[in-house]
């Protein structure tokens, strides 16, 4: 087989730079023919003088304007386009097989869902975009033939850890139950403030919660870990990614980070995948799969991690993480209304002083206030999208004024 044309959308995050960085070592095996980027001018221009891609996407005609000088200047051949329809462009025009989906948000949710439609193989890191069109996300993979692989560290470890045929198997038909396949089990390492004592969690800062203990990542995710709604968040994207009914996927505490989640099987075997928490080996699985390839990850070992625990969340503690199991339960707009909310408090928290036990409140109100209409088009999605983010904004102005 030739080289895989990789497409990455958010080459400048946490997960772009793994990806590259994994992509870096292969060579032979992967060649960049698209990368995008909201506002990190710079690095984008770097990442294009070191791989050459055909098309290159900012957010603003101002940054485009900027990426095409550097680019000029360096003799880079790379087609510089901005706005978010140039997002859909560079999966669309750039002859790429694979598209690694790494934008952070509903942001991502269109050139995420272009990609599954247009048949790619698509590296899922961006998980909003599947808990915000479940339905729509899926359909569109299975009516395309697109190859659906998590990244998500959790969701990756459980479709290492399932049958050969699982993920490709109607959902909760005969055949689906033929793989005996009982529970799955989500670990999570419950943040920066798992054992914080809650009436200390009032003054929480936005550096504090950022600093994750285990694992680097981007803001707004590691807010989302801090809170635990990253897994309420990760609970509605494996119900749709694996099929199983919500009362199968369980969450455990695991403050260790080394099991990456789980499968219970009828017959009493329980399959983990274990690692490093460094999401390079997640994404070289994507990108290589079914083949494994160098990640550059250092090896486990078991010896030096000392003790492994597992134990139950705290649902008063973590507030967002019930919030989340309550709107996959709703479904329909509910999940939509519950990313939405909590993109923009988190926003909030981390720019404009939102304190951080309101982030669980706003969402709370939000998904009170909002009908829960059906979203049966991507219309349908981007509508309830921007009026809960009109909501969250305007509870957001209010509780600031008091
Ligand atoms: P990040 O903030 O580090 O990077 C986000 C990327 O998206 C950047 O390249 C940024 O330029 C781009 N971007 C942001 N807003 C945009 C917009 N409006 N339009 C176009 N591009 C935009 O985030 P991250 O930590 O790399 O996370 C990316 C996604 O992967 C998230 O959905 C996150 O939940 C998921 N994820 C991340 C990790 C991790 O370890 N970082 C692990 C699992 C899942
Ligand atoms: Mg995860």
């Amino acid at each position: 087989m030739g080289r895989r044309r990789v497409a990455i959308l958010g080459s400048t995050g946490s997960i772009g730079v793994n990806t590259l960085d994994v992509i870096r070592s292969h060579p032979d095996r992967f060649q960049v023919v698209a990368l995008t980027a909201s506002q990190q001018v710079e690095l984008l221009a770097r990442q294009c003088q070191e791989f050459r891609p055909e098309i290159a996407v900012v957010s603003s005609p101002d940054g485009a304007a900027r990426l095409s000088k550097i680019l000029l200047e360096s003799k880079v051949n790379t087609q510089v386009l901005f706005g978010p329809e140039a997002l859909v462009s560079a999966i669309t025009n750039s002859d790429c097989d694979t598209v690694m989906a790494a934008i952070v948000g509903a942001a991502g949710l269109v050139p995420t869902l272009a990609a599954a439609k247009a048949g790619k193989r698509v590296l899922l890191a961006n998980k909003e975009a599947l808990v915000m069109s479940g339905q729509l996300f899926m359909n569109a993979v299975r009516d395309s033939g697109a190859e659906l692989l998590p990244i998500d560290s959790e969701h990756n470890a459980i479709f290492q850890c399932l049958p050969d045929g699982f993920m490709g198997a109607v959902k909760n038909s005969p055949s689906h139950a033929g793989f005996g396949v009982e529970e799955l089990w989500l670990t999570a390492s419950g943040g920066p403030f798992r054992d914080t004592p809650i009436a200390e969690l009032s003054l929480i800062t936005p550096k504090e919660a950022c600093a994750h203990p285990n694992w680097v990542m981007g803001r707004k995710i590691s807010v989302d870990s801090a809170t635990m709604m990253n897994k309420g968040l990760e609970l509605i994207e494996a119900y749709w990614l694996f099929g199983l009914p919500l009362d199968k996927i369980r969450v455990l505490i695991h403050p260790q980070s080394v099991v990456h989640s789980m499968v219970r099987y009828r017959d009493g075997s329980v399959i983990a995948q274990m690692g490093q928490p460094d999401m390079r080996t997640p994404i070289a699985y994507g990108l290589s799969w079914p083949d494994r390839i160098e990640a550059g990850v250092p090896p486990l070992n078991l010896t030096e991690v000392g003790p492994l625990s597992f134990f139950e969340p705290n649902l008063d503690r973590f507030p967002c993480l019930a919030l989340a199991l309550a709107a996959a339960r709703s479904g329909g707009a509910a999940p939509i209304v519950l990313n939405a909310a909590n993109e923009i408090a988190v926003a909030a928290f981390l720019e404009e002083g939102l304190p951080y036990l309101q982030i669980s409140q706003i969402v709370e109100i939000a998904l009170n206030k909002m009908p829960n209409v059906p979203t049966n088009s991507l219309e349908d999605v981007l509508f309830v999208d921007k009026e809960a983010r009109r909501l969250a904004s305007d509870l957001i102005y209010r509780l600031a004024k008091k």
